[in-house]
């Protein structure tokens, strides 16, 4: 079996060498044309097309020691998987070993104490669902079947950001296998500096086993949904949450979007594939409050589709799985903003006019609240002047049509990034968004960053992410 290593080439493993390794294990490993390899290797955005030569299906800690040893020993090329949900397709490197997170995705609540210690290879929906059992919830992310690990070492922003920060800012603990093999513990007590970087600084300082996270009351009924307009109103209905946005308490949250309507059940037929307008709402707190928050939206026009309403907060966090399906092609650009101007609004219309797919979409997300409360210092998420997030998401079936979408990306991003903070998302960064990107990102921590990289990665193990270089 060649395997690449760190130095770049390939190193032929014997049998001998890799049969003693996988006795060590508990959990199975997959090589190319073995049953479940294909499904291990792909992610969700199918423009990522790598193969590794090997797949270790970790099912405890006690594994992924084995496996980063063994990657050490062998100065082999390691990669780590979640929920393979990042769009750049981290998670996968041609000809290394990748660690599969999928199989550890154990929950356990302690109520009393409002905490949740979770597997790393959990999906959002994994921990949203029993801590939902004690009407408790963390920030977590707005598409159940995201990986809980990826999105929390890049920050991870959701309906509750607004109350309670970065879903990084939610974090207690976690557990991480570090690059010599050794199982250490991040808190505010122990390797502070560690835990400072890992809440931003992705997975470059080694494989995280397991997060624990604070949790806050949440439902189990809220107010949310989505109300949709034709195109047509998109100047009312943008300008409308331009100002409602500026003024709403931290319990709502809403999603403004231009794209060609899905063809969803509660739209009607006639419209699907037509453009719209619409607004996606969800308010966490009181259910009556929440009724009273979002009546304007309710009222506002002539809705062509409206299922804003009370709901159960786990259905609130599953809502948008069916449009973000595994296997498309997707191509997205980002940017932190700081308010949204009049603008910015005609370019989101003239740029969602221009959309290539029935996919793709013009997306602000609102951010603000206690995001912008907490210190810059606080950890190496940062961004902490970020109240929107813009996101220009192009996705599509076939890969003749890559050129044309990925040009209309582009092209509405150098129009409309003019209107940043100067920063922008790392979770949301594609292949192609080079080191300046990481950069825009990470900003003023980077220093600090890789002081910690050097102290816990001298020699760069942890690479096949946004890379923070050792000093
Ligand atoms: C449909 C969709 C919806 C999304 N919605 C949101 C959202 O609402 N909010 C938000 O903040 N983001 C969102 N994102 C972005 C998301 O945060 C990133 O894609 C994130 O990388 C996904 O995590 P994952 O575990 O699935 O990633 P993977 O692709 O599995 O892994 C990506 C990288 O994470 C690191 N990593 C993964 N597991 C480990 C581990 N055990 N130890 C150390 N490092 C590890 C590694 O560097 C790896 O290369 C969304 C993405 C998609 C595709």
């Amino acid at each position: 079996m060649r395997v690449r290593t760190l130095s770049g080439d390939e190193l032929d493993l014997s049998q001998e060498v890799l049969g003693a390794w996988k006795s060590r294990l508990r959990g199975p490993v997959l090589g190319p044309g073995d049953a479940g390899y294909e499904d291990s290797r792909t992610v969700w955005n199918s423009m990522i097309d790598r193969r590794p030569a090997l797949v270790a299906r970790c099912l405890g800690t006690a594994d992924v020691i084995e496996c980063v040893r063994f990657a050490r020993d062998n100065n082999l090329l390691l990669s780590m998987k979640g929920g393979g949900h990042n769009i750049a397709g981290l998670a996968v490197a041609d000809g290394a070993l990748m660690l599969d997170m999928s199989l550890m995705r154990g929950v356990w609540v302690d109520a009393k104490a409002r905490v949740a210690r979770a597997q790393a290879g959990c999906v959002l929906g994994d921990v949203d669902r029993e801590t939902q059992l004690h009407g408790l919830a963390s920030v977590l992310g707005f598409v159940s079947l995201t990986g809980i690990t990826g999105l929390t070492l890049g920050g991870g922003i959701g309906y509750l950001t607004r109350r309670w920060g970065w879903t990084s800012d939610t974090v207690v603990g976690m557990d991480l296998v570090t690059a010599d093999g050794k199982l250490v513990r991040a808190s505010s007590e122990e390797n502070d500096d560690l835990f400072w970087g890992l809440r931003g600084g992705g997975g470059n300082f080694g494989v995280v086993t397991g997060i624990d996270y604070e949790l806050h009351p949440v439902g189990p009924e809220i107010v949310g949904g989505i109300v949709a307009w034709p195109a047509s109103e998109a100047p009312r209905v943008l300008e409308l949450y331009r100002t409602l946005a500026e003024e709403t308490p931290p319990e709502l949250t809403m999603v403004a979007l231009m794209r060609p309507a899905p063809p969803a059940p509660w739209l009607p037929k006639e419209r699907h594939g037509t453009p719209i307008v619409a607004i996606l709402a969800c308010h966490t707190g009181d259910p009556a409050d929440g009724e009273n928050a979002v009546s304007v939206l309710k009222s506002f026009g002539t809705p062509i589709g409206d299922i804003l309403t009370r709901r159960p907060y786990l259905q609130m966090q599953s809502l948008l799985d069916a449009t973000q399906p595994k296997g498309r092609r997707y191509y997205w650009k980002s940017e932190y903003l700081p308010r949204i101007e009049p603008d910015l609004v005609d370019r989101v219309m003239n740029h969602a006019s221009k959309i290539r797919s029935p996919h793709s979409a013009v997306i602000l997300f609102q951010l603000g609240g206690a995001l912008n409360r907490i210190g810059q210092e606080h950890s190496a998420a940062g961004n902490r002047d970020a109240r929107y997030v813009l996101n220009i998401a192009g996705a599509w079936e076939r890969p003749e049509d890559d050129e044309a979408n990925i040009a209309w990306a582009r092209d509405a991003w150098s129009d409309m990034r003019r209107h940043s903070t100067g920063g922008t998302y790392i979770n949301f960064l594609t292949e192609d968004d080079g080191a300046e990107r990481t950069e825009a990102a990470l900003g003023g921590a980077l220093d600090r960053l890789a002081r910690i990289k050097s102290r816990w990665d001298p020699e760069n193990v942890f690479r096949t992410n946004r890379n923070i270089k050792p000093m």
